[in-house]
């Protein structure tokens, strides 16, 4: 605390991110993705002639929202692209979900959401997961307020995914505020929603070449919706930075959509990786929550989370532990290379035994 502080800051709770080791480490703890970006990302950065770093950089994106635009089957002036999704999220927050009624939220979803709230002062709605750890879209359906409703789909951390009609029937009772779908982690497996945003104007997804196009380091997250919505962030990040997306990321992030081969090769190793991982762990007494995503939330019944998170660490292997009632004997373990899972499955064996 800090005198000089304003009241505003006082009150917020930072999000905390998953620990980036400086040491080398099996590093499963922040849902990176294992695999190198596509090649022609390495050759965009060779031949990028630094002299554009000079000028400002498009403040509309324009080529990279094109690129995006094409990938998803929709119009440029329906992509909206920022500084990592997170930033995006925040303008959405922003932009969507300043209202005096309450955001509906699933009480375990990606814990930035909470965050958000409570830098825009919005009020939280929490509903609880089913008994199988699915997002209760009954729950988040049944409000008729102008708040908004939120969540990841698959889900963070249990990696649960709905199906499309499912998202469908939800958008279907749903028209009055905007409902955001955070799609992180959709292309190790779940159906995106993106199809549906010519028919649900209040939809908007989101999404990040952080996870499955390798470039976490990079910073680039989009959203995809109705005009209407895509203006809404617009106005928000004119009002904030005129620039978030740098000219090099653009370059880099448009090389990457365009190599669909290596996308579909890295996230096909992904997805046999993380099933061969889900059977390795229940062999060893896991209880391990399925998974449309790059991680694996896994339970064991006579181990406590924190003791084998701590027992990995000592055998220098990384992975996420949330110290909440609720996740408190989970860890959630994100799927590397065939070799990085082989180390953590041998040192769970030597501390399970
Ligand atoms: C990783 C993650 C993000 C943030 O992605 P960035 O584009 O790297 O900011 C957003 N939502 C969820 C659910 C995530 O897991």
């Amino acid at each position: 605390m800090s005198q000089y502080w304003s009241p505003a800051v006082r009150e917020l709770t930072p999000y905390v991110p998953g620990e980036q080791p400086r040491e080398q480490l099996v590093k499963l703890n922040t849902n990176e993705n294992p695999y190198p970006p596509a090649p022609g990302v390495g050759e965009a950065l060779r031949h990028y002639a630094t002299d554009h770093l000079r000028l400002y950089p498009d403040p509309t994106s324009a080529d990279l929202r094109e690129a995006l635009a094409e990938n998803f089957q929709v119009t440029s002036s329906q992509v909206f692209v920022g500084n990592g999704s997170d930033e995006v999220l925040a303008f959405a927050f922003q932009a969507f979900f300043c209202h005096q009624a309450p955001l509906d939220v699933p009480a375990i979803t990606y814990s930035f959401y909470p965050v958000y709230a409570n830098l825009y002062r919005i009020e939280l709605r929490k509903h609880p997961l089913t008994a199988n750890w699915e997002v209760d879209i009954e729950a988040l359906a049944a409000n008729t307020e102008r708040g908004g409703v939120i969540f990841a789909n698959p889900n963070a951390p249990t990696g649960h995914a709905h199906s499309l009609e499912t998202i469908e029937a939800l958008l279907k009772r749903v028209t009055d505020r905007v409902v955001l779908i955070d799609e992180a982690y959709v292309d190790f497996g779940a159906e995106s929603a993106v199809t549906l945003i010519n028919r649900y104007p209040n939809l908007l997804v989101t999404g990040t070449f952080s996870k499955s196009r390798s470039l976490a380091g990079l910073r680039l997250g989009y959203a995809v919706g109705s005009e209407e919505l895509i203006d809404g962030l617009e106005r928000v990040k004119d009002s904030f930075n005129s620039f978030p997306v740098d000219s090099l990321a653009s370059v880099v992030g448009i090389a990457a959509l365009k190599d669909t081969e290596h996308f579909e090769a890295c996230r096909e190793y992904v997805i046999t990786t993380r099933e061969r991982t889900r059977q390795r762990l229940e062999a060893l007494g896991f209880e391990v929550l399925p998974s449309k995503a790059n991680f694996v939330l896994a339970q064991h019944p006579s181990f406590a989370g924190a003791q084998l998170y701590a027992g990995l660490r000592e055998r220098g292997i990384l992975v996420r532990h949330f110290n909440t009632p609720e996740l408190n004997n989970f860890l959630r373990i994100t799927i590397g290379t065939d070799d990085e899972m082989d180390s953590l499955i041998e040192a769970l064996q030597t501390i399970c035994a």
